[in-house]
């Protein structure tokens, strides 16, 4: 029995009187029949989409009652810093709201080229370009990169945007094991030797929160002759000796070709840039189908960006917090008996295994309070569901102990701890 929806959506075309139903397949047909959100709502374990009504930051507002943000990638705190709203606001007054069109045509400010310049010298790099998303870099960057006849390797936990920017290259795409540098070294070594290499990685893996071995991938890599992008999106503001990423955490900057970040996490606003040699930003900046055929960035973001990567440099203090208080949480939830992965990072992974039970953890987190994201397939492996929790340099130290306090509770009583 087809739900009550598809019932009226069939009655509705009906009154078309268009021929849909006797003689065609309906490509809509699987919008009528998907119900999974609606009986997650119907049975109250719907966690995605949630209205907040106010944030400040480590806690929001959803419904009317204050819970803990574990859920956002706002690891430096920085998206109510006074310097950078008041950056955001002179710049709204000054240049107006919108740019109403590409850079490559009428969308290019001096403020796009300053903010370029300034992320090139902050990740040591000649040159930078700045796009409007960051999975925008991604899609573009590595389809303009790659190409038919080139071999793309790609760490099988790579975010989504590296995925579908390398089907979109058409490249032959080869999957190696989760951060194996042997089995990466072996698919290498089997290649075809007369096609083009190159390695795309993310940094920092935004759902295990491990580190990418890098001084072992750029030995391959040198040896085997390929190119190497990193996507800097959870490294940034992060990892390196001023937050200027991966390469820099490792001291191998010279030995990865291209570096890309976003500006949606520690840089608290939107949009995303990569960083290279000066001749392959131009190719890109020619040629890049992300960024010629969208609208550039608001000059109020672009000034934001701007601040942001100053206080990411001006307050040290943010990234040694982050770093500590993410230690504290990873300490402690090991400690009570979570099974947290690999992380390294402020991303930590709870995982709980199969998809109900994680629901059911999610559920009495929020109701104490405690702001989670589940996570389910195909985001991970099935038998691998697990809550992703991710911290900030403003958690204060009661709020970590608070949600501490309510993963042992709801832990225990899900049987996820003993
Ligand atoms: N790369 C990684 C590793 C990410 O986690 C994300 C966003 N979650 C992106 C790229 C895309 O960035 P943006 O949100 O700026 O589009």
């Amino acid at each position: 029995m087809l739900p009550e929806l598809t019932e009226i959506a069939r009655q509705k075309l009906k009154a078309r009187k268009t021929q849909f139903f006797s003689e065609y397949p309906d490509v809509f047909n699987k919008m009528y029949h998907f119900t999974r959100a609606k009986t997650a709502r119907a049975l109250r374990y719907y966690p995605y989409f949630l209205k907040i009504q106010e944030s400040d930051t480590t806690e929001v507002v959803i419904d009317g009652k204050k819970v803990i943000m574990l859920g956002s990638n706002n690891y430096l705190g920085l998206t109510k810093h006074p310097e950078i709203l008041e950056a955001g606001v002179e710049a709204i007054r000054r240049y107006g709201s919108g740019l109403t069109g590409s850079r490559f045509l009428n969308g290019n400010m001096v403020l796009h080229d300053e903010l370029e310049a300034k992320l090139a010298r902050f990740v040591n790099k000649e040159a930078a370009l700045v796009f409007s998303t960051g999975f925008g870099v991604n899609l573009g960057v590595i389809a303009t990169t790659a190409g038919p006849g080139d071999l793309l390797f790609s760490d099988e936990l790579n975010h989504a945007s590296i995925v579908d920017g390398a089907r979109f290259s058409r490249a032959e795409i080869i999957r190696f094991k989760h951060n194996d540098m042997k089995d990466l070294e072996k698919q290498l070594l089997a290649a075809d030797k007369t096609k083009g290499r190159f390695i795309v990685t993310d940094g920092v893996f935004s759902m295990e929160g491990d580190i990418i071995n890098l001084p072992e991938l750029v030995k391959i890599a040198d040896k085997y002759g390929a190119r190497i992008m990193v996507d800097d999106a959870h490294s940034l503001g992060v990892l390196g000796p001023k937050g200027n990423g991966t390469a820099a955490h490792f001291g191998v900057t010279d030995h990865v070709d291209m570096i890309m970040g976003t500006f949606s996490k520690s840089l608290a606003c939107i949009g995303g840039f990569v960083a290279a040699e000066e001749p392959v930003i131009d190719y890109l900046k020619h040629h890049t189908r992300t960024m010629i055929f969208t609208a550039a960035l608001p000059p109020s973001n672009v000034a934001m960006v701007s601040k942001a990567v100053d206080i990411v440099q001006k307050e040290p203090w943010r990234r040694t917090k982050v770093l500590e208080n993410s230690a504290y949480i990873q300490k402690n939830l090991k400690a009570m008996g979570f099974n947290i992965g690999m992380s390294a990072t402020p991303v930590v992974p709870v995982i709980i295994g199969q998809e109900m039970k994680t629901f059911q953890v999610w559920k009495d987190l929020y109701k104490e309070k405690v702001y989670t994201n589940p996570v389910i397939a195909p985001a991970v492996p099935e038998n691998r569901c697990l809550l992703r929790t991710s911290y900030m340099a403003t958690h204060t130290k009661d709020q970590l102990d608070f949600c501490l306090e309510k993963f042992y509770k709801v832990g225990k009583k899900h049987g996820v701890i003993t």
